[in-house]
């Protein structure tokens, strides 16, 4: 705790689980906390809490970039083991009885390992669940990966002079929630499209419905492609991947993709422009945020996550003009807004 920057945690031991509850607020300077519940095994507690953590302070810079009136904060549920449904969905109202009696100083939605339902049961103890309407759950992937595309888009101007994707080359890896969406719509936009999954089946449906062409999931770091786009796992870009990678972007949805921080240079070294993660992969958080402000139509949702487009544009320029990494210019303004809120504040 002492090592953190952030403002406050909140923690509980559920004596009939087992399982640590982690609520933590990294920074309310621009609003109230807004991030996921992440429901996980962890090899000690403390590294729950550390997660939280780190996670609400990259849910703070999320913000902070989208320039969105919220808070970073992220919940982590650290559960001894598996446990079967009745533990879980009480330990699930157990937790949305805490973020009720914080009034809206948190809100939150679905994280790795929470599902839809688990959104649903905690709507049903708690106000302060963004993306839940009438019972309905709103699934983020698709939001997300339309601002992933639009960041491609922009991303594609910037480095390749490219005003259309019509025959660039992006390497989707992982067809989940966030890259199967992206890749339906990089096809529409007449891009040449490479897939990679570790699951089968949803290889064989990107196959099937968009004709991708197939990556095995160890040959993916040599792929010849304009755009690398990690969709999958976190840790990708590492010592051991970045010199064998063929691409000139990588702007994918994974959260934490630099393996170490020196891993930006390490792409700068081999001339691949990095998208920053939490930039690119912002649209599905925006689109909540816009969702918990009353905005509920779907089309206009997805005409607003141009904006993530704006950004990486504005972004890229910033780095190219300053002579910094596109990291670098992230963080300077994401850093300038959080200072102008924190002043507008007092
Ligand atoms: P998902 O679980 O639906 O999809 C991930 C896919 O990656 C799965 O199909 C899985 O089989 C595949 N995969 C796992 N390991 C792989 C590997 N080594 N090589 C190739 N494929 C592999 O998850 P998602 O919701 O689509 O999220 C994908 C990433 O984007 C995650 O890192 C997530 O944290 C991040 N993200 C998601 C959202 C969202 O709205 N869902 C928002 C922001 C960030």
């Amino acid at each position: 705790m002492r090592d953190w920057d952030g403002e406050a945690v909140i923690s509980r031991f559920d004596r009939e689980t087992g399982a640590w509850i982690f609520i933590a607020l990294h920074s309310t300077a621009l609003g109230p906390a807004l991030g996921g519940t992440r429901m996980r095994v962890y090899p000690t507690p403390a590294d729950g809490l550390r997660d939280a953590q780190r996670l609400a302070e990259s849910m703070t810079m999320k913000w902070a970039t989208l320039e969105q009136p919220k808070g970073g904060g992220k919940a982590v549920l650290a559960i001894p083991g598996p446990l079967d449904a009745e533990a879980r969905n009480g330990l699930l109202r157990r937790y949305a009885s805490i973020v009720e009696s914080l009034r809206g100083a948190f809100g939150t939605g679905e994280d790795l390992g929470t599902t839809p339902e688990d959104m649903a049961l905690l709507a049903s103890v708690t106000r302060y669940v963004h993306g839940v309407e009438g019972g309905r759950v709103t699934d983020p992937g698709p939001f997300t990966a339309r601002g992933v595309r639009r960041g491609i888009e922009a991303a594609v101007r910037a480095v390749l002079e490219r005003d259309d994707l019509r025959g660039v080359t992006v390497l989707v890896q992982g067809v989940g929630d966030v890259g199967y969406p992206l890749a339906q719509e990089l096809v529409e936009l007449g891009a040449r499209l490479l897939v990679s999954d570790v699951d089968a089946g949803r290889l064989e449906r990107a196959v099937t419905t968009l004709g991708a062409t197939v990556v095995p999931p160890e040959e993916v770091w040599d792929a010849d492609c304009d755009v690398f786009a990690p969709c999958a796992i976190g840790g990708v870009l590492s010592a051991a991947t970045i010199p064998r990678l063929r691409c000139r972007i990588v702007a994918g949805s994974a959260n934490a993709q630099l393996d170490t921080p020196d891993d930006e240079q390490r792409l700068h070294e081999h001339g691949i422009v990095y998208v920053p993660d939490y930039v690119v992969n912002s649209g599905g958080a925006y689109a909540f945020a816009l969702h918990g402000r009353g905005e509920h139509d779907h089309a206009t949702l997805f005409e607003k996550m141009d904006h993530v487009g704006d950004i990486v544009a504005a972004v890229l320029a910033e780095a190219t003009a300053e002579g910094r990494s596109p990291l670098e210019a992230a963080a300077r303004r994401a850093q300038r807004t959080l200072a102008a809120g924190r002043s507008t504040a007092t």
